[in-house]
């Protein structure tokens, strides 16, 4: 399976899609943001600064997020396809991955895109909830993600919980700079030609299909 490189507004799926490949493919799932709330949660003063630019719904910088990503990739299981879920969000992201991939000698890759109006993605992250234990990801407001039993996960039977950026002033600043940082991200890929789009209107479940078909692909 190929290495995997997502490209999505927040609530597009990604975590939805990232559940499925990690359950019946065994691919590594490695989320930027899930990074960078592990370090909100270790209380340090550099915490403290990252919880401050993402409660806002802006981003950290370039530097910071490049030297998590490069530290992150080289602790990898080389053995495990990978997915890369919030990164890059600049072209200069892009270009450091670019380097990173080619100095570990990663070449199987492609660039999932998932493509959703902000409306749409507005109505999924108010619903958007997610396991703290094993990070499952649930949706209040779509039917065939909601968790049997009230607010717990399915699998693990812990309480579920919503993020503190996804509320609706903080979404649409976020929404905003994925919109203004995506499009040239999006050219780079089509040039080398690994762009794949996937329109997300569908079942949850036919995407999840539709992806994992593409990076079984040749
Ligand atoms: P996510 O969980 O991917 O929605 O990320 C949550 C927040 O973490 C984002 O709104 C940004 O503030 C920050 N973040 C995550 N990934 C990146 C990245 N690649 N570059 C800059 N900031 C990021």
């Amino acid at each position: 399976m190929k290495n995997i490189i997502f490209i999505a507004p927040p609530a597009a799926g990604k975590g939805t899609v990232s559940d499925y490949l990690v359950k019946n493919y065994n691919y590594e799932h490695l989320s930027t943001g899930d990074l960078l709330r592990e370090v909100i949660k270790s209380g340090s003063e550099f915490g403290k600064e990252i919880d401050k630019i993402i409660s806002s719904g802006n981003l950290v910088s370039d530097d910071v997020i490049i030297k998590l990503v490069s530290d992150k990739l080289k602790t990898l299981d080389e053995s495990r396809p990978f997915i890369l879920d919030g990164f890059p969000r600049t072209l200069n992201q892009a270009k450091s991955l670019d380097e990173m991939l080619v100095n570990l000698g990663i070449t199987n890759n492609i660039a999932v895109y998932l493509d959703i109006d902000l409306e749409e993605a507005l109505k999924r992250v108010l619903g958007r909830i997610t396991c703290p234990k094993c990070k499952r990801s649930y949706n209040k407001n779509i039917e065939k993600l909601r968790p049997v039993n009230g607010n717990v996960c399915d699998d693990c039977n812990v309480e579920l919980e919503s993020r503190s950026d996804d509320n609706e002033e903080t979404f649409k600043v976020r929404f905003s700079t994925y919109l203004e940082n995506t499009s040239p991200i999006i050219d780079y890929y089509k040039e080398r030609g690994i762009l794949k789009s996937f329109d997300v209107r569908r079942e949850p479940s036919v995407i999840c299909e539709d992806v994992s078909l593409e990076a079984n692909n040749d």
